[in-house]
């Protein structure tokens, strides 16, 4: 999520930022409210109004996202975990928080921060809203203010669903682990949650657009939808975080890949198989210190004619340009120099000298085997 995003600013020393698929929505819904939702309602008002007001709504929608985001993120904080940012996206908005909160009653007060804030918000515009309702419908003032109402109440509303990783199937996860005292039992159950609400979304949204409304029928079947995909990423993410948690990359980095010269022909290499061991990318040595690493997909995009000649030192990936990390540092935070379509392994060193290498496929055994272990 932070690549293809752009700060936008801090709040509290939270940095946000904006995903360029905010943009889009940004575009889209000021677009939406200056050229229909305004002329529709209030046909009487000159164009130049209505732009006004949609540019304005726009704006108070985003913080609205931005004021839910920052209730869950200021939170985390007060609880100590550590927040990156907040990054607004097509979609909504994240917190991107580094850790799971440690306590069943930590989780509910973060989950349950973001819902109150909008709730809040809501019941403030709405009594705002109120009086400039009562002096005569119409104005422009009541009639933005009524809309985000709307989007606050729906914002708080829609994230109560109890299904994980809404905020509401958090708060239910929360009260699964306090009664369980099995986090990956609770996300478990939270997750079947959120799946059955989203097969009911979908058959309701097909009911829906048969009988009644196409359109509305298919919003809930995509919200159906986005909800069944985020359950299923949000358990999975959880499982490898309590899996990979409290292990270290000593306990299953390769300590035995041989090095390899930095002046090898990367035809001898290959005749050889020297790349097809479970190292998956070999690191090249010279005088004790790490050169760079050698990987199968390296050697394959240089032109084979020219495999005789050229040495592993012309195709390496430089030390310069790879994550290193070190036997103590946690699988979790290595891991995620590891994620991505051919990720190189990733060498360990200590005091400088190379003790081991840590490859992709490691990291799913060690997860493979923690999942038989668990059950
Ligand atoms: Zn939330």
């Amino acid at each position: 999520m932070s690549s293809h995003s752009l700060q936008v600013g801090r709040l509290f020393g939270i940095p946000v930022r904006a995903h360029v698929s905010w943009l889009l929505l940004f575009a889209l819904a000021t677009a939406t409210l200056a050229g229909i939702y305004f002329p529709t309602y209030y046909p009487q008002w000159p164009q130049g109004v209505h732009y006004a007001l949609g540019l304005a709504t726009s704006l108070l929608l985003f913080a609205s996202v931005l004021l839910h985001e920052l209730a869950h993120s200021l939170v985390a904080r007060h609880q100590g975990l550590h927040v990156q940012g907040i990054v607004l996206f097509l979609l909504g908005g994240v917190s991107e928080i580094s850790s799971e909160p440690s306590t069943p009653g930590a989780e509910l007060v973060m989950a349950i921060a973001g819902p109150v804030a909008s709730l809040a918000a809501g019941a403030v515009c709405a009594l705002l809203w109120l009086p400039a309702m009562l002096q005569g419908h119409g104005q422009p003032l009541a009639a933005v203010l009524g809309y985000v109402c709307g989007i606050n109440l729906s914002l708080g509303l829609f994230n109560l669903i109890p299904g994980f990783p809404l905020d509401g199937g958090r708060v239910l996860r929360a009260i699964l682990w306090q009664r369980s005292h099995n986090l990956e039992w609770a996300t478990r159950w939270a997750t079947r949650a959120a799946r059955l609400i989203a097969v009911l979304c979908i058959a309701c949204g097909a009911w829906q657009g048969v009988t009644t409304s196409l359109l509305n029928g298919l919003w809930l079947a995509a919200i159906g939808c986005f909800l069944d995909t985020t359950a299923r990423a949000g358990y999975q993410q959880v499982l490898i975080q309590t899996r990979l948690a409290g292990h270290t990359v000593a306990e299953i980095m390769i300590r035995d890949c041989p090095a390899l010269s930095p002046d090898r022909s990367l035809q001898e290499i290959a005749d050889q198989g020297l790349l097809q061991g479970a190292c998956h990318g070999l690191p090249l040595v010279e005088n004790g210190a790490l050169l760079g690493v050698l990987t199968p997909q390296r050697l394959q995009a240089q032109p084979r004619h020219e495999w005789p000649r050229r040495t592993a030192r012309q195709a390496m990936i430089p030390a310069g340009e790879l994550h290193i990390t070190r036997p103590s540092q946690t699988l979790l935070e290595a891991v995620n120099a590891l994620t991505g379509d051919n990720a190189p392994p990733l060498p360990v060193l200590e005091d400088g000298q190379l003790v081991g290498m840590l490859t992709p496929e490691r990291v799913v055994a060690f997860l493979k085997l923690q999942a038989s272990v668990s059950g």
